[in-house]
């Protein structure tokens, strides 16, 4: 890390600040990331089945070799979450989680999303206990175990294909009556023994070994859940854990206390060109405003890009190369 400002600081490290990097390096602008986590969202992703090149690979596998390929085009990478942005003399001083403060001369948001929680009882008193928001991390945990994935989308469809090579019993607990998963997840899934969907029911209540036996001995874990509607006759669906893949809310705090806009939604508005209403502030990926949204590796990767490229315009006032007619 430098005391100079770096041409760009991206803040996010998933696949949208990945690729503006990529292309920043290439553009020969010095450009920091600094993000949480390798990957983002897409990091935790049993299977990736529909980016180009990789007919199957993890999430973490592609974003270590997108992240390699990062790091090889001489950008630097931190993972040191950001906790502010404001303006010094001009540049933008970016401060850290362990009390860094760095300067850039311009921003790229690329905050992705965070998990969406279920709100109902008994989900904050087991999480590590039975619920998680992690398939990938911990299908491998529930080996010959019964667990439900809540959601009806592609986490919950391809976490349950996930989870059934190792638990006995995978339930898919949807409150629609058909999954909107990729048919290539549905039609896996569906054909998969161990999986079975339950439609048109939410969960109320995640209960514990103690609420269904209040003497029983050993930890308290998850040991059921409460379904909205009875399920072959029961409202209490007996289970070792619950995967709660419900989708996720843009990532926008560091966005909003920038005064960058946001749509109604809370997602980020940001132009064709990836400019926010913040000059020399430039946003990518699922915390972005698109019509339609479509929440894809594929189309954050796109976004990074053409926001390095409004980056590059920004800091030398002339067209980035290879964009034609933009602005
Ligand atoms: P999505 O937003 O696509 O779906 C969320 C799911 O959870 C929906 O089925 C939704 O129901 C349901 N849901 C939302 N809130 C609640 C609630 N309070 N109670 C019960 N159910 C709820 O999220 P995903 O995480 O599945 O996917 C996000 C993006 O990432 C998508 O674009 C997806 O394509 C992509 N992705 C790709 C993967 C891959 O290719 N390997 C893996 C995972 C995600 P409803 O249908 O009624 O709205």
């Amino acid at each position: 890390m430098t005391d100079k400002p770096y041409n760009l600081i991206i803040i996010g490290s998933g696949p949208a600040g990945f690729t503006a990097s990529i292309y920043a390096s290439r553009y020969k602008l010095s450009n920091l990331i600094l993000g949480e986590k390798v990957g983002g969202t897409i990091g935790l992703a049993s299977k990736v089945e529909n980016y180009p090149g990789f007919r199957s690979i993890s999430g973490l596998d592609l974003m270590v070799k997108i992240e390699e390929h990062v790091k090889d085009l001489g950008a630097e990478v931190v993972y040191d979450p950001v906790t502010g942005v404001k303006k010094k003399n001009g540049d933008f001083e970016v401060l850290t989680r362990s009390g860094k403060s760095l300067l850039a001369e311009t921003i790229i948001i690329a905050t992705g999303t965070e998990r969406r929680k279920l709100d109902v009882p008994g989900e904050k008193e087991y999480l590590g206990r039975g619920v998680t928001y992690c398939t990938t991390c911990d299908a491998p945990f529930f080996k010959d175990k019964v667990a439900a994935l809540i959601g009806g989308s592609d986490s919950a469809v391809s976490g349950a294909i996930h989870t059934a090579e190792f638990a006995k019993k995978v339930y898919i607990i949807y409150r629609k009556e058909k999954l909107r998963a990729e048919p290539a997840w549905v039609e896996q899934a569906l054909g998969n023994p161990k999986i079975e969907p339950i439609y048109n029911t939410n969960i109320t209540k995640i209960l514990g070994t103690k609420d269904l036996e209040p003497k029983a001995e050993g930890p308290d874990k998850v040991a059921a859940a409460e379904l909205d509607h009875p399920y072959k006759g029961e409202k209490i669906l007996k289970l070792d854990g619950v995967f709660i893949e419900i989708g996720g809310v843009p990532g926008v705090g560091i966005a909003s206390s920038m005064g960058v806009e946001l749509t109604e939604a809370g997602f980020i508005k940001a132009n064709k060109q990836m400019e926010t209403n913040v000059q020399g502030v430039f946003s990518a990926g699922d915390c972005n405003d698109r019509l339609p949204n479509f929440q894809q590796m594929t189309t954050a990767c796109a976004e990074g890009a053409l926001a390095a490229a409004s980056a590059y315009k920004f800091l030398k006032q002339v067209e980035a190369p290879q964009i034609k007619g933009l602005g």
